[in-house]
């Protein structure tokens, strides 16, 4: 395989983009060689612009959950895209996907509509901050919520404390109010919130991790989660903009029976277009502007031909509920074999699976939070990336993000995708 297109693409945009791209993660910084250049996808195969084809595991960091050009959500958005890109005012069609997902989560009375799952989340903590008159908020360490400015924190070590920004031009006086604790440990919690005289406005928590490898809540630790935000009048708050409809129909929630008071939604929820959504129960999105006097706006929101190819795709899940099992039985399958792969070859591998995610670690240890997930070999995975890649296998180009199966993934992808990692695990072992 030769990546000489690519290549050459990817040192004129480093002339013109930081780092030759429009989000850090594709740059290939933890991985081997650069990264290829897309020129389309088709069902469950990516194309680059040298010609090469792969079986793609990535699908767009989530959204693509029924695989490249979906004729159906092709159709609508075609469809949508003549009648207009945009209005800047309402639609019914946004009042449909609305509906759609209120009768889907339990949780969920109202929702708004935002263009991205960054802008969810931002708007979902100004409405808990705005809701509750309170500054504070609690999140985990390795739980991604987006670029905004109070979630841009991480920890240096798993105990509860005040955090600092993990990225200049983040004020440390803004993240002095985002509080850390430590996933799957209610101490760490409980601990927070005995240091918070000011009370906490909201906890919020990606329920199935997907950010620091994947990572699943204890169904024990959710529950004790919800107690502690119910006693002390903190909104939980889970981030599902990637569980939610990957991990089952209902993300978490289909799995867990722990209740957020508000939810944040994106990437499958937009099947491909930029589209994020955060709702919660009427009381609380009353809030919100122009209803209520916490303010939150958007020129391009329920962007028109957006909702049209979200509506199309929440339908299409909707109809076939049988999908998250199929999807869940190849995601096992996929697993399986990289287990017996590297069992095969003698290299410490751990593996988890939730509906359509999966997740590996080049570890000997079960992971449970962040400090484990460090502790994974990374330049074992950045070896095992570039064999996969370089066979045809698209895996994400970190150890800390999760995969994905599409309806467009066949079982003849996942044969052909084991098969592959038996080599690659027996030559990167040698
Ligand atoms: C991807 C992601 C976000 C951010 O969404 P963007 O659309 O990239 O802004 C937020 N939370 C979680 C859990 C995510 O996986």
């Amino acid at each position: 395989m030769t990546y000489d297109k690519s290549i050459a693409a990817f040192e004129e945009a480093y002339r013109v983009i930081p780092g030759g791209v429009d989000s850090p993660v594709r740059a290939f910084s933890g991985v081997e060689g650069t990264p290829p250049f897309i020129e389309k996808g088709e069902g469950g195969y990516l194309f680059d612009i040298d010609g090469n084809r792969y079986i793609d595991y990535v699908q767009s960091w989530g959204p693509l959950i029924f695989g490249h050009r979906d004729a159906d959500i092709e159709k609508s958005v075609v469809e949508a895209v003549k009648r207009g890109l945009s209005f800047g005012a309402p639609t019914t069609v946004e009042t449909e996907l609305a509906t759609e997902i209120v009768i889907l989560f339990d949780s969920i009375d109202k929702v708004r509509f935002v263009s991205s799952g960054t802008e969810a989340v931002m708007s979902a903590i100004r409405l808990a901050r705005g809701a509750t008159n309170r500054d504070n908020i609690l999140k985990f360490t390795g739980c991604y919520h987006g670029h905004s400015d109070s979630l841009l924190v991480q920890a240096g070590s798993g105990l509860a404390t005040f955090g600092t920004p993990s990225s200049p031009g983040v004020p440390a006086d803004l993240t002095k109010h985002t509080l850390l604790a430590t996933y799957n440990d209610i101490e760490s919690v409980q601990k927070c919130f005995a240091d918070s005289p000011d009370g906490i406005s909201c906890v919020i928590i990606e329920p199935i991790a997907g950010n620091m490898g994947l990572v699943p809540a204890d169904e024990e630790f959710l529950k004790q989660l919800r107690t502690i935000c119910t006693e002390h009048g903190a909104l939980l708050i889970f981030d599902e903009v990637m569980s939610g409809f990957r991990a089952s129909l209902k993300g978490a929630q289909g799995i867990s029976t722990v209740q957020p008071d508000m939810v944040t939604l994106g990437k499958v929820i937009g099947a491909g277009m930029p589209v994020g959504a955060f709702g919660a129960k009427a009381d609380i999105m009353a809030h919100l502007s122009p209803e209520g006097p916490v303010y939150q706006a958007g020129t391009l929101s329920g962007n028109p031909v957006a909702m049209a190819a979200g509506l199309t795709s929440l339908k299409k899940l909707k109809a076939n509920p049988s999908i998250y099992v199929e999807l869940g039985n190849k995601a096992k399958k996929l697993m399986d074999g990289f287990m017996k792969a590297a069992q095969t070859a003698g290299i410490p591998l751990v593996t988890d699976v939730r509906g359509s995610m999966f997740g590996f670690f080049f570890s000997d240890k079960v992971v449970k939070n962040f400090d484990d997930a460090l502790q994974n070999d990374t330049e074992m995975f950045a070896k095992f990336h570039k064999g996969m890649l370089d066979r045809g296998i698209y895996l994400a180009c970190s150890s800390y993000e999760t995969g994905f199966i599409s309806t467009a993934t066949t079982d003849d992808m996942i044969e052909e995708t084991i098969k592959v990692a038996y080599e690659v695990m027996a030559e990167i072992k040698g």
